[in-house]
Formats: structure tokens, sequence, C-alpha cells
């Protein structure tokens, strides 16, 4: 079915589509489908834009990514689908490894999203098949299994659209994770080391343009980039944004 650009919820129903296509394809799942609605939930009370907290998340996240040993962007069925060119163009810019992990993880799924992002441009996809023969210690399902090269070795791991277990597990284990989750509420944004709450589709693109800046900057400067954000105080401000736009 095609949308007329004109429909004042275009873009919203453009994202609904490519998830739907993903799901008609194999690889976007049905809890994928419900799992976005959630976040589109918040996204409609965030007044569908980065809020100015989100984008000081976006500039420490990366500042966080760029002045790591080995960072990792972590890929699931709905961040392929959304916004898979964004993904590959943000590794490349950052020097991070892409990986696939999935919370339904079947070989099938893992090698269709591995496609897509090769297809998009990426040099190497980690985490698929066999490849994901390590787990992260405390998650006994299959999502915990993970690629010794990405990002069991990672310090840095960026996790678009994450569950809470798997945030709790990934800080544990010493990573420092960044969450892309539109709820601040969620576990996986209580947890994060640093929480970006926006829109998958906005924030990667963000942090890309952001990364062109900050690359320029030395690892010192950018690690104070990183010490000088609290993201309890940020969350507060946008769960207090939520609050105070109801009452208006
Ligand atoms: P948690 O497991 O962290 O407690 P949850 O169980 O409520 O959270 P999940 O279903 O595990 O949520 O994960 C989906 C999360 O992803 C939701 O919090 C939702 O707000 C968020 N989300 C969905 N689509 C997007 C999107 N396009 N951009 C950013 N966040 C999104
Ligand atoms: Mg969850």
């Amino acid at each position: 079915m095609k949308t007329s650009k004109k429909h004042p919820r275009y873009e919203s129903l453009k994202y609904r589509h490519m998830l739907v296509e993903g799901m008609k394809k194999g690889y976007v799942t049905q809890s994928g489908l419900i799992a976005h609605g959630r976040g589109e939930a918040f996204d409609y009370l965030l007044g569908e834009k980065t809020i100015p907290e989100a984008f000081t998340a976006e500039k420490a996240a990366t500042a966080l990514m760029l002045s790591s040993r080995n960072p990792v962007i972590s890929v699931n069925g709905n961040t392929a689908a959304l916004c898979p060119k964004d993904i590959v163009r943000l590794a490349r810019t950052i020097d991070a490894k892409i990986e696939v992990n999935l919370y339904y993880r079947t070989v099938k799924r893992e090698r269709l999203i591995e496609k897509i992002l090769l297809k998009n441009g990426a040099g190497k996809v980690y985490g698929v098949g066999r490849k994901a023969s390590k787990r992260i210690p405390g998650l006994h399902s299959e999502r915990a299994k993970v690629d010794p090269e990405g990002i069991w070795s990672a310090d840095a791991v960026l996790v678009p659209l994450e569950d809470g277990d798997r945030a709790e597990a990934l800080a544990k284990s010493g990573k420092k994770a960044v969450s892309i989750d539109l709820n601040p509420l969620s576990r996986t944004s209580q947890t994060a080391y640093i929480s970006i709450v926006d829109n998958v589709v906005r924030a990667i693109p963000n942090m890309t343009k952001i990364a062109l800046e900050l690359r320029k900057l030395n690892c010192e400067t950018l690690r104070s980039i990183v010490e000088e954000f609290d993201n309890a105080e940020n969350l507060e401000k946008i769960v207090g944004r939520i609050r105070t736009g109801l009452s208006e």
C-alpha cells in the first residue's frame, strides 16, 4: 500500500510500512511491531522531534564511542528495517563494529539482517551464526550470545531498542551501554550509562553529524564531554518535560 506524502501522518505511516515489510520478509518479529507502538506513543508525547536533552545525550554518547577502544553498534530487526543505511554511515564515521543481536534469535533472521547491512555498505557484520560463540553472564536466553571480536570485547556498546535485561547485563559486565529508547522510564533507559530518549531514525543520523565535528577533538577533550554529562539528571528533565507538556 502506498501512502500519499500529503497525508498528515505520512512519516509515521512510512516507518510502520517499513516494519511491516520487514515482517513479511521474516526479520522483524510480531513483538517488534508492538515495541514500535510503545515507542510511537512516547514519541508523540515528546513532539516527534529531537528534544534538547536528547541532543545533549547524543553528543555525550558520540564522544564516548569516539574515545572507546572497541565500540560496537548492536543491531536488531526493527533497527535494520528502519535505518540500515544510517547505521552503516555512523559505524564508518566513528569507526565502530556492527553486530547483529536479536531477542528472538534464529539463524534465518540473523542472515537476513546481515544481508541488509551488507547491501547498505557494511564491510563486515559481527555476531552471525557460529561467530556469536560467547555468552554474556547473567542472561539465559539466546540473546546472551555475542561475538568474541564484537560485543564480548567491546568497552562501549550502542544498543538501539534494547531490552532491559540485556542492558542490565551489559552494564554488570563492565561495558558502557548507550541506549536509544523513546521511553525514559524503561529499565533500559534507567540502567544505560548514557540514555538517548529519541527515535532511532533521528538519533543515528544526529550522532553521525555530531561525530563529524567531534572526531577532530583529542581523546582527553572527548572524555571530558562524557564526564560533564549527567545521565540521571538528563532523564529527570525529560520526564519533567513530558509532565509539563501534558499539563499545558
Ligand atoms: P525494558 O525491557 O527496557 O523495561 P520494555 O520491555 O517496555 O522496556 P521492550 O519491548 O523491551 O520495552 O523494548 C522496546 C522499547 O523500544 C520501548 O521502550 C520503546 O519505547 C522503544 N522503541 C520502540 N521503537 C522505537 C524507535 N523507533 N526509536 C526509539 N525507541 C523505540
Ligand atoms: Mg523489555
